[in-house]
């Protein structure tokens, strides 16, 4: 007797829910002629299989093997079990239990299946805006709770017709257990709508919202983690209208096409963007734009990149049938506010941007921007991750206790951690207003539901005035409320998603971040473990004349430095730059710096950029954060390989201080000498890169640290990121980077909660 029985329970942990995860057990269990029976648990799905010990073996082999595209198993937990008798393999009810660990899978985009079958004239959903399976669809945006079912979900109002409900109940079929499966005789539908709200009489409302774009105008489009505003790329009016209307100035306006080669026509798409573009989670590609293409100027101005995306609802693809060169398709707010997401909200937020709604009747239930990629240095690197990656968690090296730390106040997201994951938020924003501080707590909430943490410890930034720092004291209370410094969290992120010990040497470069001292840090290299740091070397401090207001207006850095380079030297006020400015402005502003009125002194990176950026000619004033910076390194001139002079000066205890005179000297000289801003830009980026390898390996000689963490926001720049990465790793440092969370303050919420973990285990 060779084939005797035996049984074995197996435990699997993951994403293994709502994606179609117990069909496919179900369909391998057949496969291997194994009897039992599977089940939803609130930690993932269990399983008893009975059979010949080789053939439950194989099973076990082949579930990572061949695992649904959007399963993903983190454990599987073998149970030795007396063998009961199954006459069969089924697929029993959902078990619950008090624990919810599951979890839960993304929002999907639309599968191939899927769409042949939408645009199958003989098929019942032919045409439907809400076609979707086991493989596809909604999950973190329609979710209440968990565990994930039907009711759970905002498809509760909708009722399955006799042919939803038997697909739904069969487990050969592809829609078994699809819990937003829905036909147009039963599922939600897409209406359009006036400006009053009004429903506009036509028999095809996503064809007349086609026809009304072409014609130039602005409709607003429900998608699945919010609303967009869409005009055609193509239409300069309408592209101005909706920036003037929206008042975003300047920032860049992503766009989607129906298709690869429609990219391809208007942007340079290499293999690695390719893959990203065509990912699963569908984020936006950031690709290098094309020469003479017909889209607007106004939609990427001064940029050289393009932001674009596939489709990745039925309703997008439908939309873009209608043949348009690309959409703009740019997050439904005003300026910094959270997406809107309900029809209501919509008319009332949007009723003075949009012309036209398309909206539908499956409510959202949370917000999920669309998320922003980019390829650079090797690596997908993370701009805004949010829909298609949240909330699939950041898994870590090791288990820490439930801790919710609250990030930063731009670019926010929060992070709950339980056992080895971190789950980061999808993008808040900017916790500037009021709609975005609800947006906070009410993810914080949801985060907390459906995630099943109850967080016993807080963690926030230093800075006392942010929103998210309030929130954490308010919210502390009985448990302990831990600081954690800005550049430290940043540098702590980058090593944890990479699952590295300290200590490491981190680079960590952005605009701005409160320091241990009181000044405003943001050039810093630290040596850092996750439970401490000590700040190895900064750049040297100048006023920021007007605090916020240096920020808006760059040429007030730049005076700063200047004077910080020049002394009393009045030559420099000659340059090109201050010719707007006048005079007396000069004056105020210098006599502000002299007597340290409203000018914190700054060690940043990002400012220098500013300054730099303003001294060439670039721009004075900005519209948002960051412009003059990301501007600076668009124009750098490729050919080039010259650099600036630089020093720093080591006096043993104190940090390292890397003076800015001599590269602001090299900036002024070139500018006098008539040399383009392509160049100057480019020396000043080689200038760093030269830098700061260099004090790598003199850190490394002091330290025997030989492992090097690159953070903040400024290592978005691709041209600082690529030149310091191919340095680092010619000077045969170990080197980490950011490829799961943003390197920008998006990220900062992840090294925050591993910080104050550690910091609570040290106490
Ligand atoms: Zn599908
Ligand atoms: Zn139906
Ligand atoms: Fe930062």
């Amino acid at each position: 007797m060779t084939d005797a029985l035996t049984a074995k329970r197996l435990e699997i942990n993951g994403i293994v829910q709502g994606v179609g995860f117990r069909p496919f057990i179900y369909q391998l269990a057949i496969r291997h002629g194994l009897k039992g029976e599977v089940a939803n648990t609130a930690t993932g799905v269990s399983l008893t299989i009975e059979g010949p010990e080789n053939d439950l073996r194989q099973f076990i082999d082949d579930l990572p093997a061949r695992k649904p595209p959007l399963a993903h198993i983190v454990e599987v937990a073998e149970i030795p079990e007396a063998v009961k008798g199954y006459t069969a393999f089924s697929i029993v009810q959902s078990r619950s239990s008090a624990s919810r660990a599951t979890l839960i899978s993304p929002d999907v985009m639309v599968c191939d299946d899927c769409l042949a079958e939408m645009r199958d004239p003989l098929d019942r959903r032919f045409g439907y805006a809400f076609i979707n399976c086991t493989n596809c669809g909604p999950r973190y945006t329609i979710i209440d709770d968990v565990p994930y079912d039907r009711p759970k979900t905002s498809m509760r109002h909708f009722t399955m017709c006799g042919q939803c409900q038997a697909e739904y109940d069969d487990p050969d079929n592809r829609r078994f257990h699809a819990q937003p499966n829905a036909c147009p005789a039963c599922g939600p539908r897409v209406t359009l709508c006036d400006v009053s709200g009004k429903t506009v009489d036509t028999a095809d409302p996503i064809a007349e919202a086609a026809n009304r774009l072409k014609q130039g105008r602005i409709v607003a489009v429900k998608g699945l983690g919010g609303f967009h505003l869409a005009v055609d790329a193509t239409h300069a009016g309408a592209v101005a209208r909706l920036r003037q209307r929206k008042h975003r100035e300047e920032k860049p306006l992503a766009l989607m096409c129906s298709s690869l080669d429609r990219i391809r026509a208007i942007a340079r798409v290499g293999i690695a963007e390719e893959r990203l573009l065509t990912a699963i989670q569908r984020p936006i590609v950031l690709l290098e734009r094309r020469e003479n293409t017909p889209i607007a100027g106004s939609v990427s101005p001064r940029n050289r990149y393009f932001g674009i995306m596939l489709p990745y609802t039925p309703l997008h693809h439908l939309l873009l049938d209608a043949g348009f060169v690309a959409l703009v398709m740019t997050s439904a707010n005003l300026s910094e506010e959270p997406i809107a997401i309900d029809n209501a909200e919509a008319f009332h937020r949007l009723g003075q941007i949009a012309d036209d709604f398309l909206v539908h009747d499956r409510e959202i239930y949370l917000r999920s921007d669309d998320s922003i990629v980019r390829y650079s240095a090797g690596h997908m690197r993370s701009i805004r991750r949010s829909r298609g990656y949240v909330p699939v968690p950041v898994f870590l090296k090791e288990n820490l206790p439930p801790v919710l730390a609250c990030g930063a106040e731009l670019k926010n997201t929060v992070c709950l951690t339980r056992g080895n994951q971190a789950f980061v938020s999808q993008h808040i924003g900017d916790l500037e207003n009021r709609a975005t501080d609800e947006f906070f707590r009410l993810t914080v909430d949801h985060l907390k539901r459906i995630l099943d943490i109850d967080p016993q410890i807080v963690a926030c930034d230093l800075h006392p005035d942010y929103l998210s720092t309030r929130y954490a004291k308010e919210r502390g209370g009985s448990i302990p409320c831990i600081e954690v410094q800005h550049h430290h969290a940043h540098i702590a992120a980058c090593m944890a998603e990479n699952k590295a010990d300290g200590p490491v040497i981190g680079l960590s470069f952005d605009g701005t971040g409160l320091g241990t001292d009181g000044t405003i840090w943001g050039g810093e290299v630290l040596v850092a473990r996750y439970h401490t740091f000590t700040r190895a070397a900064h750049l040297a401090t100048v006023p920021m004349p007007g605090s916020a207001a240096a920020i808006r207006e760059p040429w007030r850095m730049a005076l700063s430095h200047l004077r910080a380079a020049f002394g009393e030297d009045p030559g420099f006020r000659a340059l090109p730059l201050f010719r707007p400015v006048d005079r007396q402005q000069i004056h105020v502003i210098l006599a502000m710096m002299d007597k340290q009125i409203n000018s914190p002194l700054t060690s940043s990176l990002g400012r220098l950029f500013d300054a730099v950026a303003a001294i060439i000619g670039l721009r004075g004033k900005v519209a948002f954060e960051g412009q003059a910076a990301m501007e600076l390194e668009m124009i750098a001139d490729d050919a080039e390989s010259g650099h600036y002079d630089f020093s720093w000066e080591d006096h043993g205890d104190d940090p390292i201080l890397i003076q800015n005179a001599p590269i602001i000297r090299g900036v002024v000289r070139d500018v006098n000498a008539g040399l383009s801003p392509a160049t100057i830009s480019a020396r000043f980026h080689r200038t760093l890169i030269i830098l700061f390898d260099q004090l790598c390996r003199h850190l490394r000689t002091a330290t025997g640290i030989d492992r090097v963490a690159l953070s903040g926001g400024v290592f978005q720049n691709h041209r600082l990121l690529t030149g310091l990465t191919t340095a680092l790793e010619k000077s045969g440092f170990d080197l980490l980077t950011h490829r799961l969370v943003p390197a920008n303050d998006g990220g900062l919420s992840l090294g925050q909660a591993v910080v104050a973990a550690a910091k609570v285990n040290k106490l």
